[in-house]
């Protein structure tokens, strides 16, 4: 058999494809960033053309620093970038508008539209999600009411709705020309607002309140199993398509946090924390939405408990981009270990509402603390402690609904790069922080999956195996100023609270 796998992580600022071998290492990546589109405030949007282009390109890039070619490969797994919404039209392979991309709030007319009649929970017993612009169902609404002639099309079955696994993966398989497999996992399906969390099918009653079509829908899979083989025009032609998980999920996995009670927390654009709760389906009191872990073949799926919170590492791009801080994101930390602490500042990045635990929408960023004696490093570190504190509320919200208190927490993600924040998130946690040595889990979640469907791997425990700690973060601050900054953080973060009517 072909000794690796790729994976292709299509994520919120790039898109990268990634080959590992049996025991998890990475042999080579390709890598290329995509535009942010920022047509009006509060609006993203993404090209999928130059998304797919960029995959493709990727693909190439990490077959050819290996000397690859497809006879070397297992299998394809992808992960994707959730709820970033996709519509095309499957005769031309078109999109008839950009991907609408998760952060966007553009829906939020829509949102109270649909939340008048029953309040923003009111399919969550159903879907585990309250009715939130996050969700790529808004974004279908959007697109089907503003784009001129997307209703008509959609009713007449001419257009297709994805995320960006299944743009992907019927790009991948085919496209037009050749009839692409139309699918998504259940971990992405769970993010939409429309899959039942029993049945792991979209509810055609709410379908029916949104005025979706189903015929836009991709059919339902697990997240491991194979969906169909790369089409002919590609440089993995034949090679089977066998895992999808959406990224948070695929981190989930790739950290092999397989079992009940087990977690990770991802920090990248914004931060995800997954606590998996096993076959059981829980509902949170604290906050938190219900969605699926996993599930391969035919086995039962795994669900889990997920914090999430919108703005973490975009904060440190928008001192970069917005407040010209730092040429590049790393920089934030040198800037910030110039001072010892933030100087009285905390900086509550509610830039598109606040997420998990307080779901508000009307709230907005907000730095306060702010003395005379405040400058730029204390604004920069203020901007890094947000990250911990964020995550430590959404810990507090895990541990109230499980009634278990988490012993260490797993973590990975482009800013597990920052020796300061990891410090300080132990600190503000008072538990030990752990980093794997495969940083990637996303892209290994998705490739773990893809592998045991072709069984290039036999079985959960030689993944678990395959799991190695690089670093580990001990709390080094006393209880009292520990509840103290997190006393000062909430204060910080009522300030944002009614500032959008
Ligand atoms: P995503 O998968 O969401 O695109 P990544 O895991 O690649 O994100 O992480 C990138 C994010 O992490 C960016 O928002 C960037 O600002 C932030 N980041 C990267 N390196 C650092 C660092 N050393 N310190 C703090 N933030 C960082």
């Amino acid at each position: 058999m072909a000794d690796y796998i790729i994976a292709i992580d299509q994520g919120t600022t790039s898109s990268r494809a990634i080959v590992f071998d049996k025991a998890g290492s990475i042999i080579s990546t390709g890598q290329l960033e995509h535009e942010q589109i920022f047509p009006k405030p509060g609006w993203v949007e993404h090209d999928p053309m130059e998304i797919w282009a960029n995959v493709r390109e990727v693909i190439g890039l990490a077959l050819a620093k290996a000397e690859l070619t497809r006879h070397d490969i297992a299998a394809v797994g992808i992960t994707n970038q959730r709820e970033t919404a996709v519509v095309w039209n499957k005769k031309t392979g078109q999109p008839v508008y950009n991907a609408i991309v998760w952060q966007d709030t553009r829906t939020q007319d829509i949102v109270d539209r649909l939340a008048a009649d029953g309040g923003v929970e009111r399919f969550k017993p159903i879907v585990g999600l309250p009715l939130a612009t996050y969700f790529s169902g808004t974004k279908i609404v959007w697109i089907l009411e503003n784009v001129e002639g997307a209703r008509e099309a959609a009713e007449a079955g001419d257009l297709l709705f994805g995320t960006t696994d299944s743009w992907v993966l019927w790009n991948l398989t085919g496209g037009a020309e050749h009839d692409g497999v139309h699918a998504t996992d259940v971990t992405n399906a769970s993010r939409t607002l429309f899959m039942d969390l029993e049945t792991l099918q979209w509810r055609d009653d709410i379908l029916e309140v949104f005025g979706v079509p189903k015929s836009m829908l991709p059919e339902i899979k697990a997240s491991s199993e194979v969906y169909g083989t790369v089409a002919s025009a590609s440089l993995l032609r034949e090679v089977p398509v066998a895992g999808i998980l959406g990224d948070q999920q695929a981190a989930t996995f790739g950290q092999a946090a397989f079992d009940t009670g087990e977690s990770k927390n991802t920090y990248g654009t914004g931060n995800f924390l997954i606590f998996n709760t096993g076959t059981e389906i829980v509902h949170s009191k604290n906050g938190l939405l219900t969605t699926l872990g996993y599930k391969l073949g035919d086995d039962a799926p795994h669900y889990a408990l997920e914090g999430s919170i919108a703005v973490t590492g975009s904060l440190i791009q928008w001192l970069r981009d917005n407040l010209g801080f730092f040429w590049s994101a790393p920089e934030v930390e040198a800037l910030a270990k110039s001072v010892d602490d933030s100087g009285g500042a905390y900086f509550v990045p509610a830039f598109s509402g606040l997420f998990a635990p307080y779901w508000r929408a009307d709230a907005r960023g907000a730095l306060v603390g702010l003395t005379r004696y405040v400058n730029k490093a204390h604004i920069a570190r203020a901007a890094l402690e947000a990250t911990a504190f964020q995550t430590r509320e959404v810990i507090d919200a895990v541990n109230a609904d499980s009634g278990v208190t988490l012993a260490e927490l797993k973590v990975d993600g482009g800013m597990t790069a920052n020796d300061l924040l990891m410090q300080f998130q132990a600190d503000i946690l008072g538990v030990d922080v752990v980093r794997p040595v495969v940083a990637e889990t996303t892209a290994l979640g998705a490739a773990y999956a893809a592998g045991l469907a072709v069984g290039f791997w036999t079985s959960l425990d030689d993944l678990r195996a395959n799991w190695q700690e690089d670093r580990r973060w001990t709390p080094n601050l006393g209880e009292a100023d520990r509840e103290r900054r997190l006393r000062q953080w909430k204060k910080a973060v009522t300030k944002t609270f009614d500032w959008v009517d």
